[in-house]
């Protein structure tokens, strides 16, 4: 247990001297990390009628307690981290002049800016206000904070082939993220982060308003959630198990029919497995799709059904 507390402040320490100002601690981490230190604690005190020993050498005592003040900065650090979730007010008007209100509220939230490293982005919504679907993935990465849109990426590259063969353009439909900011990692020593994380539900609970506000004003006649980060956004953190719980029927997100299907992300992931396994979970995901133009009465050519069979 020891070995696991010294680890934990080893990485908190080698995190801090890389640059990183704060991390996030999941609630039930937050738990996890209590009982570590209480039972830590509870086996270094001795019971009440145990002989009494020698003080322990300063530098273990002191050892000790930095350990439990590290880990209760961290614990502290992680509840100032992220204030409560932004509460959104728009002003009345048309839906380009609440979105454009809503768009600057985000770009300009000092929560948002303060994420995102110098020269990045924050990263709103696009596409059609007007758009009768809504995709929402998780958070943006590398290229997608770089240009301050969402789905610009590798898979960015491959959700826009999917729409096109939808027999849609990109600006007909309207592309959202549960987060707002890229999720942070340690940076090399020239300041780029290398790869990417999903976000800890704190870091979604924050955002969330935020893609909910962009949802009501669009209106969209229906949402297909991307990934699982997606769907618990929109479904709820306890709402599933495995993808494949919810994948292939219809959901209720306020009122809205929600389709969640396959982040693209995993969909490129597949063809390391080789060509047969990537062209069965795009098949998969395909399906969705379809349901998705079925229900949003697209036309559907037998092309289009027969695609990736
Ligand atoms: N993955 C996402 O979920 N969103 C993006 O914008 C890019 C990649």
């Amino acid at each position: 247990m020891r070995s696991v507390l010294l680890a934990l402040t080893d990485e908190l320490r080698r995190l801090k001297a890389s640059g990183v100002r704060a991390v996030s601690v999941s609630e039930d981490s937050l738990v996890t990390l209590r009982q570590l230190v209480a039972a830590r604690r509870a086996a270094a005190s001795p019971p009440a009628d145990a002989p009494v020993e020698p003080p322990a050498p300063e530098a273990r005592a002191g050892e000790s307690r930095m350990e439990v003040s590290t880990l209760r900065q961290a614990a502290a650090s992680a509840v100032r981290l992220l204030p409560p979730p932004p509460e959104v007010v728009l002003p009345g008007g048309d839906k380009s002049v609440r979105w454009q209100a809503l768009r600057e509220q985000v770009l300009n939230h000092p929560v948002c800016r303060a994420h995102v490293r110098p020269g990045k982005k924050v990263v709103f919504g696009v596409g059609s206000l007007d758009a009768r679907i809504m995709f929402v993935g998780e958070a943006p990465g590398a290229e997608e904070e770089q240009q301050g849109e969402p789905f610009v990426g590798p898979a960015g590259q491959l959700l826009t082939k999917m729409i096109k063969a939808m027999g849609l353009e990109r600006s007909d439909v309207y592309i959202g993220n549960i987060m707002n900011w890229r999720p942070e990692l340690p940076s090399r020593a020239d300041g780029t982060q290398v790869g990417n994380r999903e976000p800890t539900p704190e870091e979604m609970t924050f955002c969330l308003p935020f893609i909910t506000a962009q949802i009501d004003v669009v209106s969209p006649a229906l949402i297909v959630a991307l990934g699982a980060t997606a769907a618990r956004g929109l479904l709820g953190p306890h709402s599933f198990r495995t993808l494949g719980d919810v994948r292939g029927r219809w959901h209720d997100y306020r009122g809205r029919p929600l389709r969640v299907t396959y982040h693209p992300s995993y969909l490129l992931r597949k063809e390391v497995e080789g060509k047969a396994a990537a062209q069965r979970a795009k098949r998969t995901a395909w399906e969705d799709f379809l349901a998705v133009m079925e229900r949003a009465v697209l036309p559907i050519t037998d092309k289009q059904r027969n695609y990736f069979l």
